[in-house]
């Protein structure tokens, strides 16, 4: 089969004649149709994390059911599908982690695109339970950027953005999870970083969630037009704000970079005025060590910070003072567990999420995955990529 193989760093070729995949006893085979183009294909492509070569990449996989094992559940031949980049491996979700639901963070998940095969190419092959069905009616070059491009943000929003102390003091707690009654209904949050999974964030905080005012933060401002259009209430170009203070905040170091900083948050928290500046919720998906010093800024007291994006080092100046004294609750988030994938789909079935919106690159073919991820790099991509297999 065709297939994109990776084979060592930076040696991306496009191959014809790939083994095709084995099904396994409730597996079902998928002709995989398009994929998201995600930056850790980029990673992975740098040899900026490990892997083991020959390895076809691509995690953000929507496809057709090619054919189906005879103990697969719940799927037909011809069915439209996505596939979650990270599924269980332990046996039947018995592990500490699956045992407590969180099915993502299982202590032997399956990479696609990076511990197996992934995507791009022609065939793979899923357990069915970890494969998900969604209408016809959903294009699949828009479809394949569900799997995490919107899972990721929507699982960090769903669950990681409560207070604990507000649900200890709820009489109905789960409804505070729930989609249309949402904790974040009517509150303010701001996300860093309007990127791949920044502009589905901005999306789905102000459309799903219904926040009442999202503030987006990021230094191009074609980003932030892009992100107004998601459904960002304000926007804040932060390269653009230290430019018009004459901050010169590269060359700051210690109690200066502090100031300048603190000074960022105000002037993002000032569009807030009208709720007396209060921050409710901060998603930093900007993967800028910087940012979270901000992000600390930012957030009100007794509110809770998720680190969505990955920063390339440690942030350095922890905080902890300021972290105790508001109150703060920080999470992390990481990928999505099977039991809310459901409600993604649904959401994308009865379009509150604006996939036509969040994928604007549909050029790239399997043949010019080395293009799209180099212009993936050079920052030409607004929105999500998606590559066309066939
Ligand atoms: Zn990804
Ligand atoms: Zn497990």
């Amino acid at each position: 089969m065709k297939a994109a193989v990776l084979c060592g760093k930076e040696e991306l070729n496009i191959v014809s004649d790939f083994d095709d995949p084995v099904m396994g006893k409730s597996d079902v085979l998928i002709n995989s149709k398009y994929t998201g183009l995600c930056s850790t294909d980029r990673t992975l492509y740098r040899g900026f994390v490990p892997f083991k070569p020959p390895l076809i990449i691509g995690h953000e996989i929507a496809g057709v059911v090619e054919d189906v094992s005879a103990s697969a559940k719940g799927l037909d031949v011809s069915d439209h599908v996505i596939i979650p980049p990270i599924y269980p491996g332990c046996e039947d979700e018995t592990c500490s982690s699956c045992r407590e639901g969180l099915t993502n963070r299982c202590k032997k998940s399956v990479f696609i695109g990076h511990g197996v095969h992934g995507g791009d190419t022609e065939l793979i092959t899923v357990p069915s339970r970890y494969t998900f069905k969604i209408d016809k009616g959903v294009p699949l070059d828009e479809a394949c950027i569900i799997p995490d491009a919107v899972s990721t943000p929507f699982h960090a929003l769903k669950s990681r953005s409560v207070p604990p102390h507000i649900f200890q003091h709820t009489s109905h707690p789960n409804r505070l999870f729930e989609g249309k009654s949402h904790w974040l209904q009517g509150k303010n949050a701001v996300v860093f970083g309007v990127g791949g999974i920044g502009g589905p964030a901005v999306n789905l905080a102000a459309r799903y969630f219904q926040a009442k005012n999202v503030v987006a933060v990021d230094i191009f401002d074609k980003k932030l037009e892009f992100a107004k259009k998601l459904g960002a209430t304000y926007t804040v170009n932060s390269r653009t704000y230290f430019e018009e203070n004459d901050i010169a905040i590269k060359e700051l170091t210690g109690k200066d970079k502090a100031k300048a900083l603190s000074s960022l948050a105000k002037h993002i928290s000032s569009h807030l005025a009208e709720d007396k500046y209060q921050v409710d919720l901060v998603v930093d998906c900007s993967g800028v060590p910087d940012t979270f010093p901000v992000a600390v800024e930012t957030a009100s007291k007794n509110r809770t910070i998720i680190q969505v994006g990955w920063p390339p080092k440690p942030v350095s100046e922890f905080l902890n003072q300021k972290i105790m004294d508001k109150y703060l609750t920080i999470n992390g988030a990481w990928a999505c567990p099977m039991n809310e994938m459901k409600e993604i789909v649904q959401a994308v079935e009865n379009k509150i999420v604006d996939l036509n919106l969040l994928v604007t690159n549909k050029e790239y073919t399997l043949n010019r995955l080395e293009n799209a991820i180099h212009d993936l790099e050079a920052g030409k991509i607004l929105g999500r990529a998606t590559i066309s297999i066939v």
